[in-house]
């Protein structure tokens, strides 16, 4: 897409360079009656999914989670955690009420580009493997009594239809994932298969999403945590609903009357503020169609998005000069670590700026050029900032309308993980700030948000304790 003629290019530039961005900053505004009414559709969305099965609004996935782990559990339990952009072993072990985690191990891989793209049996062939290779290299410490599996929570990110709390067929892939053959199936049946190749007697107590891991392990150390939400290379958020809430769960019971419900609120899409360029990316995606509010506020889009932004101002504005380096034209080559670094950038200059856009796509830059390309990233990350704050909202209102003071009437915890929230400085100022602003000083002083570090993997082992056969 470089600009073939300079004829063009100097017509063209005549436009100005800030045409572009205030046409962006209008199209991703978030003002605050927008703020709110997604608020309300992310509310009115929880409800309609909560009563129909494939019908309207969000997928609302019982998780048969019925009550969060106590703080007795005792033993050792394992997890495994696959995410968007990390697979996780670990080995937990759990001392009971006084002792909470006396011990945490754990390995921890990228995983491999190549395998987003593979088989089942492949994809779960690597997970057995590192699972093996984990349990290889174990001391006689870890030695498990014959007769004895040992137990595993399987934290798997992606929508899983839930039939019970160890089993759960496939949805869909999200992320930019695309292995084939297993939509459909049940996710510990391929694990199953995978460790029996591998020869490993071990038993899958939990298979839980990690929003549901992230809750039972802020919930374990903090009794109030009552939503977890994760923003990272994608996004979901999960709470704890009565049964009698949950018409499409009709006449099953358990003893605490609650299940955790997982949102997959990435699935949302209702009057968000949606440029042509996410239009695009999206059009692109592995699932066109699908996912439209994580495509708009998770670490996986941010920086293609503003890659989009720059290309287009690159060609039609001469952001730049004359001709447009050859990388900028690849997808997903500006990650959103990117733009978090290069919005630490306090220099006058911009260096690391400068060297970032240089490093990653090639761009010679002046210093007005690097101060675009921050007002572009700033509009982007606001846009994704907000719209999470206001997603969190809609889950709270929904809660509190349902009991009356429960939740904005005490305090009221909601545990955020994931690389975006942790790494992003500005993000989570502009999900607090959309936060505070949505629900007035008021209710938003009884809300606390809090970032619960690497809850999922322990929530998995957790969650494998509390449903142990033992
Ligand atoms: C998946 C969710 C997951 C979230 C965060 C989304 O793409 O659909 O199941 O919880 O990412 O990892
Ligand atoms: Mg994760």
């Amino acid at each position: 897409h470089r600009r073939s003629t300079t004829a063009v290019r100097s017509n063209k530039v005549s436009v100005g360079p800030t045409r572009l961005l205030t046409k962006l900053k209008q199209d991703c505004a978030t003002p605050l009656p927008l703020l709110h009414h997604v608020a309300d559709a992310m509310s009115s969305e929880m409800r309609a999914g909560l009563s129909s099965v494939d019908g309207p609004g969000l997928p609302m996935i019982p998780t048969y989670v019925h009550t969060l782990p106590s703080g007795n559990e005792k033993g050792l339990f394992y997890a495994l955690d696959l995410g968007g952009t990390n697979f996780r072993v670990l080995r937990v072990q759990l001392g009971g009420k006084d002792d909470r985690v006396i011990d945490v191990d754990f390995d921890q891989v990228a995983i491999p580009h190549d395998l987003m793209f593979a088989t089942s049996e492949e994809l779960f062939d690597f997970i057995a493997l590192g699972l093996a290779k984990f349990v290889d290299k174990e001391d006689s410490r870890f030695h498990f009594p014959p007769g004895r599996k040992r137990e595993i929570g399987f934290t798997f990110s992606f929508p899983v239809k839930q039939t019970s709390i160890d089993s759960g067929i496939l949805i869909k892939w999200t992320k930019g994932f695309a292995v084939s053959g297993t939509v459909g199936r049940d996710v510990v049946a391929c694990l199953n298969e995978a460790l029996e190749r591998q020869g490993l007697d071990m038993r899958v107590s939990a298979l839980v999403n990690d929003t549901v891991g992230t809750l039972a392990g802020a919930e374990y150390y903090d009794n109030d945590a009552k939503v977890a939400v994760i923003l990272g290379t994608g996004t979901n958020a999960c709470y704890i609903e009565k049964l009698s809430a949950i018409p499409k769960l009709q006449g099953h019971v358990s003893s605490s009357g609650k299940m955790i419900i997982s949102t997959e609120w990435g699935a949302f899409s209702n009057g968000l503020p949606l440029t042509v360029f996410d239009r695009e990316m999206d059009a692109a995606s592995i699932n066109p169609g699908h996912h439209i509010f994580e495509k708009t506020i998770s670490g996986m889009y941010l920086g293609e998005i503003v890659r989009r932004v720059l290309v287009n101002m690159a060609e039609e504005e001469g952001l730049f000069g004359i001709s447009v380096p050859q990388k900028l034209s690849m997808p997903f080559i500006l990650g959103t670590p990117d733009l978090s670094a290069m919005q630490q950038d306090n220099s006058g200059d911009l260096q690391a700026v400068g060297s970032l856009l240089y490093d990653k796509a090639g761009l010679e830059s002046n210093l007005s050029e690097r101060k675009t390309v921050l007002e572009v990233c700033d509009t982007i990350v606001k846009r994704g900032g907000s719209l999470a704050g206001a997603g969190i909202v809609g889950i709270l209102q929904k809660m509190e309308e349902d009991s009356k003071g429960l939740i904005f009437g005490k305090r009221s915890v909601v545990a955020i993980d994931g690389g975006l929230y942790e790494n992003y400085p500005q993000y989570r100022t502009y999900l607090q700030h959309s936060v505070k602003e949505l629900l007035g000083t008021e209710k938003s002083n009884n809300v606390v948000i809090e970032h619960s570090k690497d809850g999922s993997g322990i929530g998995g082992a957790l969650l494998a304790a509390s449903n142990s056969m033992y």
